[in-house]
């Protein structure tokens, strides 16, 4: 890769302050620059300061190893199979620090399966062709890695340039290995190295593309838009899981909108959601479906308003339109109103499985919103209190009267809640309805609760 000494940008010559980063993660690396080590502070939160954001979490690479790290920090956790991280836990913060990686690292590789055979478990047994410790698949994916590195090459494994800027503490300066403070400057996503390449590594980086794109109001470069414009297809080779984690993450964030639409102009959508895209190029009535726009338009006013949406709540208006029609039919071929919504929904589920894996709790959260629907349309006159203390109560609640803010219907229905509880001293849910627990996972949370891996070739350590 092109760059090999870095561009350093001294203190004077960018904006980011110490006033700015966590105390916490000020503490870690002030420790490990008095220890001697490297520290830098690294990806999304240099980004982000840069734009004047303020960073989601704050992550540190470092030339400690873990087991210095473990030694050095008593608050700290080792996680991570494929590769040793270290979570440096403080009351209500966590700070994740890496030690230097070499070449590509487990970015959901783990989870990862080529054209969706089966690896083999081990190297010699055919397709990866390099050491065990750095493994591709015959598609040039990612298998598995655990190989320390230096800063370097640390910058240069990393998604896109904007995202492999250090700050360094031991100066205060910027390290730019990958040109990331021209293409910040620019307002362009670039990846490092071939787009061909790093989106055939890790498909779920044109997802992160889209998705950096639309929160941080940049521009997909056009070589890297080409890319995505070429192996859009190829997306479903990342697993139903973490591609239920990234649609989240991409749709639930406060510019759901705005990545829908870029998800249907690179065509990631159509392979991700195949059924669904067809229904949405169809009309019924002569209507075009713009449910989903609204629905999502609705979602970033509140993710922006700060409240946070829950999933099945989310689910349940972008699919809901779709559920219904589906529904309609089981019922007008004979089904009871009950069992047409299970059937809808099992079906919805069960075509959604092989690209984005809706995890079943959520699929059954689903379900009882729309159900509970027609319960709030009988309510009315009647003696609400069983329903009101049921757990689903609020989420349904939410759905009602979101559907009636966004004017399609259920308003009276909602008028008459919101008076029956001012009248009885009721605190209603608030509109996004969720448990904290429920929000999109972050990258963190994702990696602390990663699944076993599916595969033979998982897990080195
Ligand atoms: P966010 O604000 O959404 O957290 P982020 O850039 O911090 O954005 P993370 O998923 O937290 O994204 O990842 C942290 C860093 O790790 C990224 O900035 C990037 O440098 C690197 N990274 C994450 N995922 C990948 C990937 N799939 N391929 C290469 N590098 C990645
Ligand atoms: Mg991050």
């Amino acid at each position: 890769m092109e760059t090999v000494k870095p561009t350093i940008i001294p203190r004077a010559a960018h904006p980011i302050s110490r006033s700015m980063v966590s105390p916490n993660a000020l503490r870690v690396l002030y420790k490990l620059r008095d220890q001697g080590f490297i520290a830098y502070l690294v990806g999304g939160c240099v980004r982000d300061l840069l734009l004047g954001r303020e960073p989601k979490d704050f992550d540190v690479v470092t030339d400690a190893t873990p087991g210095q790290l473990k030694r050095l920090f008593r608050n700290c956790r080792l996680v991570g199979r494929r590769f040793r991280l270290a979570h440096i836990h403080f009351q209500d913060e966590l700070i994740e620090v890496a030690t230097f990686r070499a070449l590509e690292a487990d970015y959901g590789a783990e989870e990862t399966v080529g054209g969706g055979e089966t690896l083999p478990p081990s190297p010699d047994a055919g397709a990866p062709s390099r050491s065990p410790r750095h493994l591709k698949s015959d598609e040039g994916m990612v298998l598995r890695d655990n190989v320390f590195g230096n800063p370097r090459e640390d910058a240069m494994r990393r998604d896109f340039t904007v995202n492999a800027l250090f700050y360094n503490i031991a100066d205060f300066s910027l390290i730019d290995y990958a040109g990331g403070m021209a293409d910040l400057q620019a307002g362009v996503i670039r990846t490092i190295g071939d787009p061909l390449v790093r989106f055939t590594e890790d498909p779920v980086r044109m997802l992160r593309a889209v998705r950096f794109a639309a929160m941080l109001g940049l521009d997909v470069e056009p070589e890297t838009w080409q890319a995505i414009l070429e192996l859009a297809p190829t997306i479903s080779r990342a697993t139903p899981p973490r591609l239920f984690d990234e649609m989240l993450k991409l749709l639930l964030l406060g510019e759901g909108e705005k990545s829908y639409q870029l998800l249907r102009k690179t065509g990631l959508f159509a392979p991700l959601f195949p059924r669904f895209n067809e229904w949405l190029d169809t009309e019924t009535d002569g209507f075009p479906h713009t449910r989903v726009s609204h629905a999502l338009d609705r979602i970033d006013l509140l993710v922006q308003q700060g409240e946070s949406v829950a999933p099945p709540l989310f689910l349940a208006l972008v699919f809901g339109e779709y559920l219904e029609e589906s529904a309609t039919a089981f019922r007008q071929g004979g089904a009871p109103p009950q069992e047409a919504l299970n059937q809808a929904v099992a079906g919805w589920l069960g075509e959604l499985a092989p690209t984005v894996l809706v995890p079943n709790r959520i699929g059954m959260q689903v379900r009882d919103i729309l159900a509970s629907q027609q319960r709030f349309l009988k309510m009315p006159g009647k003696r609400p209190q069983s329903f009101l203390g049921r757990p689903g109560f609020p989420i349904a609640l939410a759905y009602l009267r979101l559907r009636a803010e966004m004017g399609e219907g259920g308003s009276e229905v909602w008028s008459w809640w919101d008076r029956y509880s001012r009248e009885n001293a009721i605190d209603l849910p608030s509109a996004g309805a969720v448990g904290k627990e429920s929000a999109p996972s972050t990258g963190k949370r994702r990696r602390r609760r990663r699944r076993k891996p599916r595969t033979g070739a998982a897990a080195p350590q």
